[in-house]
């Protein structure tokens, strides 16, 4: 069959696809239709924090499966309400919303903020976002993702949006002297963006001027969540208490699932009819987020994911020392690797490919940063085994073009 031809037939080309089919999914591993095995250092954009068929995930599949798959809200949720007491006991005081993804989370956050502006009447209105951050793609969360490619001149709802540099602090004060924006909504490690990860100090400055300014302070960890930097969440690296956390991706197991974290000040203003949504929470996808939390939560699964992000880390850096002309710079977080390549679009795609070749995947954000997002079950042998391959196809790429 050639599902390539059909897919390009059938299906509205928005994304640029790798040509593979992929058959099954089994732990670090994805194999294709034709028994090729890779090593998945993406983890469908940082959803499959556990790899593929984790054994407690599928458990969850089965047992939720056998007894129902959608109630609707008009019932109580069982797997939703026990998610969203642990989501809530693992983070700040308050309540949750459930979306089935994280635009629509940004749309919800976009939501209370305007009915906390409503409601506090301290003439306080917008939304403060960084240059360059992802919050969605739907139109509310377009208007706050920085990025032109993504915005474009698509219609944008009526709200003020205030942009701020990364690390910018004084810049910020600046837009506070001039304005009064509700919230600042910010990626802990600004992702699509190109893997930046914001300071300890900033993010603690940052929440220092919300509290004077009295500014809602609100975290999209919708990539960063779910113990992708070592910590359940990555705002808590830093000691700072958010107002509002946003959060999707790896949450559902593999299954749609976000939503919001609405801290005390926030969590009572959505009242009976002000939101909806007819899939979300599905108990499923529940159920697989309660499996993940287990997982996570277990002692001795940190532990075990930050001497990986160790080791990962201290492999990167001796690579860079080995070749520092190839790798100028590495940055990120934890299970959240940006490698800079100072090479064309077309190389950075070129080399994509060369991994892929190798039986590694890899994505490539801002066109020439090479993205890792892997899964939290990866191991040393992994990593090593993408070290090896990634210097020899580095090195490869560029006598190929020297010569
Ligand atoms: C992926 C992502 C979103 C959007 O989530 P979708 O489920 O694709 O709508 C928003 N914010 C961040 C930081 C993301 O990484």
């Amino acid at each position: 069959m050639d599902w390539r031809s059909l897919d390009e037939q059938y299906i509205i080309s928005t994304y640029k696809r790798l040509p593979i089919a992929i058959a099954k999914g089994e732990g670090n591993y994805l194999y294709d239709t034709e028994g090729k095995g890779y090593l998945d250092l993406f983890t469908g954009l940082a959803v499959n924090v556990l790899g593929h068929s984790h054994p407690r995930i599928l458990k969850a599949l089965h047992e939720q499966g056998d007894l129902f798959l959608h109630i609707s809200n008009v019932f109580l949720n069982q797997p939703a309400i026990r998610l969203a007491q642990r989501l809530v006991e693992q983070t700040i005081a308050g309540k949750v919303f459930f979306t089935n993804s994280g635009a629509e989370a940004t749309e919800a956050a976009i939501k209370l903020i305007h009915k906390w502006t409503k409601a506090e009447g301290a003439g306080r209105e917008g939304i403060v976002v960084l240059r360059n951050s992802f919050h969605g793609r739907t139109l509310g969360a377009v208007r706050l993702t920085r990025q032109a490619h993504v915005y474009q001149d698509f219609p944008q709802p009526v709200f003020s949006v205030y942009e701020l540099d990364a690390e910018d602090t004084e810049g910020l004060r600046e837009i506070c002297r001039t304005a009064k924006p509700a919230a600042i909504l910010m990626e802990p490690v600004l992702g699509s963006g190109g893997v930046v990860p914001l300071s300890e100090p900033f993010l603690r400055d940052v929440e220092a001027i919300c509290r004077e300014e009295g500014m809602l302070f609100a975290m999209d960890e919708i990539q960063t969540g779910m113990g992708r930097t070592g910590k359940l969440f990555a705002y808590q690296h830093a000691g700072v208490t958010p107002d509002l956390i946003l959060f999707a991706k790896g949450v559902g197991g593999g299954l749609p699932l976000g939503g919001v974290i609405a801290g005390e000040k926030l969590m009572d203003l959505f009242k009976p009819g002000d939101h909806g949504t007819t899939f979300a929470p599905s108990p499923l996808s529940a159920a697989l987020g309660n499996a993940v939390l287990d997982e996570l939560l277990d002692p001795g699964f940190e532990a075990h994911v930050n001497e990986v992000i160790q080791y990962l880390w201290d492999g990167l850096a001796a690579l860079r020392e080995r070749l520092p002309q190839h790798l100028q710079a590495l940055r990120g977080k934890g299970m959240m690797v940006g490698i800079p390549l100072s090479v064309s679009p077309e190389e950075a795609s070129r080399l994509q490919r060369d991994l892929q070749e190798e039986g590694i995947l890899v994505d490539v954000t801002q066109k020439t940063i090479v993205r890792l997002l892997p899964p939290l079950t990866l191991t040393k042998a992994d990593v090593d085994r993408f070290l090896a391959v990634f210097a020899k196809r580095l090195t490869a790429a560029s006598s190929a073009k020297e010569a």
